[in-house]
């Protein structure tokens, strides 16, 4: 653990801190959870981490872990998100731009983008009813383009089935 390289020295600072806020003690566990998490560049559920931390410790409860994901979401290093799965995600908040999401409703894939003239809109949106914006998550739900491609294969194989008889109707030139 001595010569493990610090990638994360500024977060681990910022997660100590918060711990001392909050009157509590920093573990072993915890420093577990917090590197795993901060070296998993995805959306994760609690579920999810927890797997990924059971590799490594098994003596890792399912509710250590998920105290943990909210003791780093009020430390300000995850944020919450929801895919419409009736799930809640985790993603790396700490130095990271604001961005939204677009999610694929047949594979799941979620897409992360960021368009300042959407971001402009929103803000222009919420001025013009006199709403004070203080954040948002914008959500896209639809087909990725992989889904895509294979609905319109499995179309065109089955459409290649059918006899090619073009029936023309209207006007002949
Ligand atoms: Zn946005
Ligand atoms: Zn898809
Ligand atoms: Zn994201």
């Amino acid at each position: 653990m001595a010569d493990r390289k610090n990638d994360f020295q500024k977060e681990e600072q910022v997660f100590l801190e918060h711990l001392q806020k909050a009157g509590l003690k920093r573990t072993a566990q915890r420093d577990l959870i917090l590197e795993i998490f901060l070296r998993t560049e995805e959306h994760l559920s609690s579920e999810d981490l927890y797997w990924l931390v059971q590799k490594q410790d098994q003596s890792v409860g399912h509710t250590t872990v998920y105290r943990t994901l909210k003791l780093l979401t009020e430390a300000g290093l995850a944020r919450e998100v929801r895919f419409g799965d009736g799930k809640t995600y985790y993603e790396h908040h700490y130095n990271h731009e604001h961005h939204d999401h677009m999610i694929c409703t047949e594979c799941g894939k979620v897409i992360e983008f960021f368009s300042p003239e959407l971001e402009a809109l929103q803000d222009a949106m919420a001025e013009k009813f006199g709403f004070k914006l203080t954040h948002h998550n914008l959500r896209i739900l639809g087909v990725c383009s992989d889904c895509g491609k294979m609905e319109s294969e499995l179309y065109s194989a089955a459409s290649g089935a059918l006899p090619r008889v073009r029936v023309v109707s209207g006007k002949t030139k």
